[in-house]
This record gives C-alpha cells, sequence and structure tokens, in this order.
C-alpha cells in the first residue's frame, strides 16, 4: 500500500509526556511545513501517582495525554502498555507495529538508544523494530493492519539528562531551534496536570521550568540556539536510502549550516533571515 501524502511523523515514546520534553518543538515545526503529528506513548502512566490506583490513573493520564496531543494538533494513538514494563518482546512489538502501520510515518522520532531508564532505552529498541517491519507482509501486527511501502527514517531524541547510563555525554547529530515552540511546548505539558501536581509538591519540582532548563541545555550544547531539541538519525540500513535525512530537508535546508562547536550541522526555522547554508 502506498503511503498517503501529506506526510505524517510519529513519535513514539515510553511514557505520557516523555514527547513533550523532547519532540513536540520539533514535532511543531514539521506541522508548518505541511506534516501529519502523530503521538504515541507506549506505557500509559499507570505508575505515575501515589494517591490512585492502577487503573484510574492509567484513566487519568489517558485524557491527559489526549489533550496534549490536541494542543500539538496530533493524532493520539492509545497507549499499549504499563510503566516499568516496557519489554522488547512479541507482544508489544506486534502492537507498536500496527501503531507504525495505522500512522505510515516518513520519520520516526523515539528515544536515545542509552537513556536513563529501561522504559526509555526498551521503548527505542521496539520503535526501531516496528519500524523495520512496516513493508513485511508476513509481519503480523496486533491488531492486524497492511503493511505500507516506503521509506522510514528514525530519529532518536537526545537522552534525560544528556548523556548515557554510564555518564557519557550524548552529542546530537543536529540541533532543531525551538524558541519559538516554547509556548507551545509548555501548554502541551500542562496538560499532564497529574504529573505537574504530583512532581511539584512531592518533589518540589517544577514541571514546566524542566522542560524550558531541557530545552536551554540543548541550546547551550548547540553553541547557537538559546532552546533547543537533538537529534541522531538511526543507521539507514533496512530503513531508507544512505543519503536521505528526511527531517532536516523538511526543516528547510536553505537554513542547515555549520556549527563549529559541535562539527554537526544545525536546522533553524526560527531565524528570520535567508542566509545560505555554510559549507561544513
Ligand atoms: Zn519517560
Amino acid at each position: 500500500m502506498p503511503r498517503p501524502q501529506p506526510p505524517s511523523v510519529l513519535a513514539i515514546v515510553a511514557h505520557p509526556d516523555d514527547i513533550e520534553f523532547s519532540a513536540a518543538g520539533t514535532m511543531l515545526l514539521l506541522k508548518e511545513v505541511g506534516w501529519q503529528l502523530h503521538y504515541f506513548n507506549i506505557s500509559g502512566g499507570d505508575c505515575g501517582s501515589t494517591k490512585t490506583g492502577r487503573d484510574e490513573t492509567r484513566r487519568i493520564r489517558a485524557r491527559e495525554s489526549q489533550a496534549a496531543a490536541e494542543v500539538l494538533g496530533a493524532e493520539f494513538h492509545p497507549s499499549v502498555g504499563n510503566d516499568m514494563l516496557i519489554f522488547f518482546g512479541e507482544e508489544l512489538l506486534r502492537k507498536v507495529a500496527a501503531v507504525v502501520r495505522k500512522a505510515q510515518p516518513r520519520i520516526v522520532l523515539t528515544h536515545s538508544p542509552q537513556d536513563y531508564m529501561e522504559d526509555h532505552m526498551n521503548a527505542c529498541r521496539l520503535a526501531v523494530t516496528a519500524a523495520f517491519t512496516h513493508g513485511m507482509p508476513n509481519f503480523e501486527t496486533d491488531p492486524a493492519v497492511a503493511p505500507y511501502d516506503g521509506d522510514v527514517t528514525v530519529y532518536h531524541a537526545m537522552p534525560h539528562g544528556l548523556c548515557d547510563g554510564l555518564r557519557q555525554p550524548v552529542e546530537p547529530d543536529f540541533f532543531v531551534d525551538v524558541e519559538r515552540q516554547r509556548a507551545a511546548k509548555r501548554q502541551a505539558l500542562a496538560c499532564h496536570e497529574s504529573q505537574r501536581a504530583w512532581l511539584d509538591e512531592s518533589q518540589g519540582f517544577d514541571y514546566l521550568a524542566a522542560c524550558d532548563a531541557m530545552s536551554a541545555s540543548v541550546g547551550r550544547l548547540s553553541g547557537t540556539f538559546a532552546h533547543a531539541e537533538g537529534w541522531r538519525r538511526h543507521l539507514h540500513l533496512g530503513y531508507s536510502a544512505e543519503d536521505t535525512c528526511p527531517l532536516s530537508e523538511a526543516l528547510a535546508p536553505s537554513l542547515v549550516h555549520h556549527n563549529p562547536h559541535v562539527s554537526k550541522p544545525i536546522v533553524s526555522l526560527n531565524t528570520a533571515s535567508n542566509e545560505s547554508p555554510q559549507a561544513p
């Protein structure tokens, strides 16, 4: 089955609110240039409360996530798993692969292969393999969804803390300027009201400020932007042509330029000028 127009991007993450922290700004920029957005948390976030039970917490967080997806203008895909129980295995793989086939993404955004917790790393593995199976007729998804043809490119977000589990810094391939998307990111994150209240009162953790702090940290890493999201492109083998980078191509090729600090390209749609790309 051929992929429909316009192109779509699917974010596959472990938990409700992960998209807002690390990918929402990039998704909003893609929407501005005509892409359809798809929003998928593998876990329903059932452990994210000390006051309500698992079922009620899952219901509350599904409502919050749906509201956040609406703020972003993204199609919401219901969660299929539970907190701390995202394992790389057949049951979840078939369910995640079904979401991939429904969304038919040209781009899949997911966690870093190395991150601070297993749910994130296992969600990443599920996303990567589900994307790999998108065109395989003999791979059955749950529920059954027809395969589709065409390239899929997978990108990995920056890990929490911007380092791997052994405290080694992770450097992105490129940065996306999300200064202009900060307010919308915060608005989407604020939809996760149960988390905001819980973290504020139990840990003195300012939820919305933490989102700003993360994009500011990535911005500092860029050496250029005040607020940024960073991305690494997954190896093309089995997914797409070698030289294709649909994320940077979609986000204005005329504004890709070299960053002397990290020796990697930078993408910005927020720059007013029509400055030409600089030679690397
Ligand atoms: Zn998470």
